[in-house]
């Protein structure tokens, strides 16, 4: 696509014949939203909130929390916005979470898993985004937990989320909760698909490691197959599926996740026109046809060229 097409395109997010796909920004505070709201995005897909506290040594006093979580909220007036629970550990450890030395951080007490140590942080969090969302003219904030795993979690969450009126939700980024996406979003209004772990724990391949980026591809058939796990679930029970993982910023496979049944993408707000352009000239049954023909293959190259082919593009 030429720049000038990209930097043209305005929203919002539909395919060709008009089947809705809201293009969303991931930001981390207050700043990133603002300038993410000048994107031409339709809200948040994934507000970060670990990022903000990664150099405290202390658990952030409520009225501080509720300030920074209605910065976000307020920056996108009216719109969807989409805040995730502290997802702390691993590649973001957290002063006032993670003690513990733990041989293998990216499988430890990491994301939602602190309420076995920590469940007061969680659930002070929880408060914060409940104060945060009230007043005149706020729409209710989605509040999902990162890092997922059973079906019990994700009722667990859901239940403190609604009695707090807001929109429960969880992550899809661990293969467990992939496999079980009919039953997890029985419990949930709402799934977010992060390909980035579930890429991680799928190939068991460090995302942080460039040696292994071959295999932390989201192309991979084996991601795919997941995703679609996801997304027919979806479909089955009326509910939405998001991905908030970078592999919501590439256009081509954008087209994929929507033929997957995908019903958001947010990623980096840099990525939204170009994503936004790419999707707007297919049609959601070409999304479908090159679905099938990816998770048909067997490898990355593959995939990329069986959608390609199909989308003609
Ligand atoms: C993901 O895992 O894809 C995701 C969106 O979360 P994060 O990158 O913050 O782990
Ligand atoms: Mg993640």
């Amino acid at each position: 696509e030429t720049a000038a097409r990209i930097s043209a395109w305005r929203g919002p997010g539909r395919t060709s014949d008009g089947h809705p796909v809201a293009i969303l920004a991931n930001v981390a505070d207050g700043v990133s939203a603002r300038s993410g709201a000048q994107a031409p995005v339709e809200g948040v897909g994934l507000f970060r909130t670990e990022l903000a506290f990664l150099d405290r040594a202390s658990e952030p006093a409520l009225d501080e929390q509720v300030a920074l979580y209605r910065e976000v909220i307020d920056a996108f007036p009216g719109q969807k916005v989409v805040i995730r629970t502290l997802d702390a550990g691993s590649d973001k450890p957290l002063k006032f979470v993670n003690h513990a030395e733990e041989p293998n951080p990216a499988m430890g007490v990491r994301g939602n898993r602190i309420v076995q140590t920590y469940p007061a942080i969680r659930n002070n969090q929880l408060d914060a985004l409940a104060e945060a969302a009230r007043g005149d003219g706020r729409a209710v904030p989605w509040v999902m937990a990162p890092m997922i795993a059973t079906v019990d979690e994700a009722r667990e969450f859901a239940a403190q989320v609604r009695d707090r009126g807001l929109i429960p939700g969880v992550m899809v980024e661990v293969p467990s909760a992939a496999i079980l996406a009919e039953a997890i979003l029985g419990e949930v209004d709402f799934v977010s698909i992060g390909t980035n772990d579930l890429t991680q724990y799928t190939m068991a391949a460090d995302r942080m490691s460039p040696d292994l980026a071959a295999l932390t591809d989201p192309w991979q058939p084996a991601v795919l197959a997941l995703i679609q796990r996801v997304g027919d679930a979806g479909v089955k029970l009326g509910k939405p599926v998001g991905v908030c993982g970078e592999a919501a910023a590439d256009p081509l496979l954008a087209c994929v996740l929507i033929g997957l049944g995908v019903t958001s993408l947010s990623a980096a707000p840099a990525a939204a026109a170009a994503v936004g352009l790419r999707v707007g000239g297919v049609s959601v049954e070409q999304c479908r046809a090159a679905a099938v023909a990816a998770v048909a293959t067997v490898d990355p190259a593959s995939a990329r060229a069986a959608a390609r082919s199909v989308l003609d593009v």
